[in-house]
């Protein structure tokens, strides 16, 4: 059912023939970098149209919802429960301030989750809203890209409608991956994990990246055994080595129970729950076992191989611009593979509509892009780490370093240590990159750029 239509126009004196779309734009993924690019090209006078499949915390290929992976199962729902998690410490650190905390601490996964809940269906109403106010149309189901021009959308019911648009744009975003072991349909990703039912008493996760080390902490903090299992000495890979270091000794000092240098090679159910055996043989028991292994690209339903849209591997591959092969597709966010963090979706999609819609290209920029990781205490980092300054500076670094004992636990008697760390051009005195590790280390790090931005430009 396209309304695609063709009509004889006048462009610069020629009689060129100009197509008229249904949308100038034609978004596929409400998530966050999708929202972005909506908004901003109808801000510039795009008639904007965009699809999302229905809401799920959990996602599949069917279910989604307005709002992706950030908003419903990833950074949001993650910092509640890290926030609800950090209490665990706290009533800890509490007792030598003079605070009387019984033995039995009573902790209610369900209410925590239900609270959650609400708060990512509040914010999916928000960004529905946010939509509507900004003129995009809203269209629910599963879109399917047919020719450079043309979408197909399958409705919750089966009925196929197809849009034409001057532009599409692939926002899909990424999904969770399982490792190939024998066993792993007994294991869950971070999906589920945001959303189980009871909270486990024994939990194992597989990875050493962002996810693993938030959610270890996050179990932990409720007091949860943790085991976690990672291929690498540390955790972490490309993060700075001393700050890796710390995050594994905070970690350790908190109770988790850390496997360097181990994977996870079978997983069997057993009466009492998972039996979880490692690559060197040993074995333990589970209620749960996480997936932590990184996300893939969200395009095998796309049918971009069929329109002769170039991947890699199962990203989109895109130009500076986000332009895919076909001058009329474009694509950002996880979907691309290129930066996986939300901010860098959403400037890719603000570059996106500039370029295309603003008149103004606009390249992004992934230079010196803050990230945090929260585990508890948590981790942030903008610029390069020691190791990358050695490798890519031109001339001497140097580097601060100041490791201390944050006053909160001198009474509290928490044995952890807060690090800071500059690295800087030897030459010029400027900063090539900072990290912090230790209490509000990524609303430091944030100011302090804001600060500086402010100052230096
Ligand atoms: P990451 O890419 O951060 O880490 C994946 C980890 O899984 C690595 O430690 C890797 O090990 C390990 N791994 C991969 N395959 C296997 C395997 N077959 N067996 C054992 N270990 C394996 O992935 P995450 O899943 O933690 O996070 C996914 C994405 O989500 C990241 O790109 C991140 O950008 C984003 N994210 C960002 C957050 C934030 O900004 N705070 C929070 C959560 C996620 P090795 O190092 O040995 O390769």
């Amino acid at each position: 059912m396209s309304r695609k239509m063709l009509i004889n126009g006048e462009r610069n004196g020629s009689n060129e023939e100009e197509t008229c779309y249904d949308f100038d734009l034609f978004v596929i993924g409400a998530g966050s970098g999708g929202v972005r690019a909506s908004r901003t090209a109808a801000g510039f006078g795009a008639k904007v149209g965009i699809c999302e499949l229905p809401f799920h915390p959990i996602s599949s290929e069917v279910v989604g919802g307005v709002g992706g992976t950030c908003v419903i199962r990833g950074c949001v729902p993650k910092k509640i429960l890290v926030y609800g998690a950090s209490f665990g410490g706290e009533l800890e650190d509490a007792k030598n301030y003079g605070w009387g905390v019984n033995e039995i601490v009573d902790f209610n996964w369900k209410k925590l989750l239900h609270n959650k809940t609400q708060e990512i269906i509040r914010l999916n109403g928000l960004y529905k809203r946010l939509l509507l106010n900004s003129g995009v149309k809203m269209l629910e189901g599963e879109g399917k890209i047919v020719s450079p021009h043309e979408v197909e959308l399958t409705q919750l019911d089966g009925t196929k409608l197809r849009y034409s648009a001057k532009h599409i744009l692939i926002a899909t975003g990424s999904r969770a991956q399982r490792p190939p072991i024998t066993g792993q349909e007994l294991g869950i990703t971070s999906d589920e994990a945001l959303s189980l039912d009871e909270l486990p008493k024994r939990a194992v996760i597989l990875g050493g990246g962002y996810i693993s080390v938030e959610f270890a902490s996050i179990w932990r903090g409720m007091g949860v055994t943790v085991d976690l299992f990672f291929r690498k000495e540390l955790p972490l890979r490309g993060f700075d080595d001393e700050m890796r270091t710390v995050v594994a000794r905070n970690l350790e000092g908190r109770g988790i129970k850390l496997h360097p240098g181990t994977s996870l090679s079978e997983l069997i159910k057993t009466e009492d729950g998972i039996r979880v055996i490692t690559d060197h043989g040993d074995e333990l028991m589970a209620d749960v076992v996480l997936f932590a292994t990184g996300r893939a690209p969200n395009t095998k339903r796309l049918n971009l191989e069929a329109v002769g849209v170039a991947l890699d591997g199962r990203a989109v591959k895109v130009d500076e611009f986000s332009c895919t092969n076909i001058p009329s597709i474009w694509a950002i966010g996880d979907v691309t593979n290129r930066m996986n963090l939300t901010p860098v979706a959403l400037m890719e999609g603000t570059c996106f509509s500039k370029t295309v819609f603003g008149g103004q290209p606009s390249k992004p920029d992934y230079n010196n892009i803050p990230c945090a990781v929260f585990c508890i205490p948590p981790l942030s980092v903008v610029g390069l780490s020691e190791q990358e300054a050695i490798e890519q500076a031109k001339g001497d670094i140097l580097v601060f370093t100041s490791t201390f004992n944050p006053m909160k636990n001198t009474i509290s008697g928490r044995q952890e240590k807060t690090i800071m760390k500059l690295v800087v051009d030897a030459e010029t005195d400027k900063v090539l990159g900072a990290s912090m590790c230790g209490p509000e280390a990524p609303e430091i790090m944030q100011v302090s750029i804001c600060v500086l931005k402010t100052f230096v430009s």
